[in-house]
């Protein structure tokens, strides 16, 4: 007899059994699941919430990730390559108005003059921010030489999903060849770590052809790896992608969304001590979505400060939200949205994962 949902939140430790049931709660025990994990949060976390200022700052990608709208297959997309002083200029601002972090994105690129742009860039961001500002990148899959070279450069954060943990599925949802490798993936985050980065991943959830199991494990995964961040949001399609062709097989968007969040509260129980973000991509399907992961377990919140002139062509998936605001709306608008869902910003500070301190305290 399987057990009830407030015995397996009882427990100290989740089977992947219990996970899977946790994540089709429904009703009065998604309600039990999302107490449970607020209750954890704000124990382990508390209140504070914080800014990670995201500059997306191209579009150019060499890689062909079924899913992704800016995939260097989609020949519709207007390319964009902002300025580096204009990143230094929306450092500045993240700087100005105490956000604490920023976080560079785009696509992946790993020629030379990429990766001596970027060092260039992260040494610039130390020194117009008095080496105050935290520096998470998420630039995709570089060599080991290249993480090092950019950790000792000012980055101290990275972001790299493992998409899905299941390699069936994995190769499912990419090109098959070398370049979009499951193995590299992983040794990839296994390098970054060793290097010494606080080390982030995720995966999209509801994506054509992923389970229940997959999720767990996913989740499951996480844990083994000891990861210190993690960043999931709901999977979007895109109609000039070619996983668009599965859009029938789809659950709905607002069950994306649902089981999101109880994938980010089941996250929570599993790792308490862990940065879990609340993605832009719950936002696309409900106004509030940020909002209400904040409320279940997440704690960090990337404004978008990427100059609003290219935000539209970073379009990952349609309906991408906050795509014609400019950095200034964005701050007050972020301020009042975590008010209302309770939480206080933690302005000027990193904000760093506990669990990366933890982890190396005892190692
Ligand atoms: N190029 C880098 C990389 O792939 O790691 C960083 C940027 S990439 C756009 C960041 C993340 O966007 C990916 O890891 C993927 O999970 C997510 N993403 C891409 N297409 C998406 C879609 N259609 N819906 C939701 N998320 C998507
Ligand atoms: Fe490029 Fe990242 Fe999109 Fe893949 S997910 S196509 S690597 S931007």
């Amino acid at each position: 007899m399987s057990k009830s949902i407030q015995q397996v939140l009882e427990q100290d430790s989740l089977t992947k059994e219990n996970i899977i049931q946790l994540l089709k709660s429904a009703g009065e025990d998604e309600k039990a699941l999302f107490a449970k994990s607020s209750e954890i949060k704000l124990n382990y976390i508390g209140k504070n919430v914080h800014f990670r200022g995201l500059v997306e700052f191209s579009n150019i990608c060499k890689k062909d990730c079924l899913y992704c709208g800016i995939r260097a297959g989609n020949k519709n997309v207007d390319r964009y390559d902002i300025a580096d002083q204009e990143i230094l200029k929306a450092a500045k601002f993240a700087y100005d108005n105490n956000y604490g972090s920023v976080v560079l994105q785009s696509g992946e690129r790993s020629d030379k003059e990429f990766v001596d742009r970027i060092e260039n860039l992260l040494k610039e961001i130390k020194i117009l921010s008095n080496n105050e500002l935290g520096i998470t990148i998420s630039l995709g899959e570089q060599t080991k030489e290249t993480y090092q070279r950019w950790f000792n450069a000012g980055a101290h954060r990275y972001l790299l999903r493992i998409e899905s943990s299941n390699r069936e599925l994995y190769e499912k949802i990419h090109p098959k060849n070398d370049n979009h490798a499951h193995a590299t993936r992983l040794k990839c985050l296994k390098d970054l770590q060793d290097i010494g980065y606080q080390t982030g991943t995720g995966v999209m959830i509801g994506i054509p052809f992923q389970t229940y199991e997959d999720l767990a494990n996913d989740l499951l995964f996480m844990k083994e790896f000891d990861i210190d961040m993690v960043g999931m949001g709901p999977f979007i399609e895109h109609d000039e992608t070619p996983l668009y062709e599965y859009r029938d097989q789809l659950m709905s968007l607002n069950d994306r969304f649902r089981l999101t969040l109880k994938m980010i509260a089941v996250l929570r129980i599993l790792m308490k001590d862990i940065n879990i973000a609340s993605a832009t991509a719950l936002q696309a399907i409900d106004p509030l979505g940020r909002e209400k992961a904040l409320r279940i377990g997440a704690n960090i919140i990337m404004p978008n400060i990427t100059p609003t002139n290219e935000r539209a062509n970073y379009l990952l998936y349609q309906n991408k939200p906050c795509i014609d605001e400019g950095a200034d709306d964005c701050t007050n608008c972020m301020e009042a949205r975590i008010n209302m869902a309770d939480g206080v910003i933690g302005y000027g500070e990193w904000g760093d994962s506990r669990h990366y301190a933890n982890r190396r305290k005892n190692s």
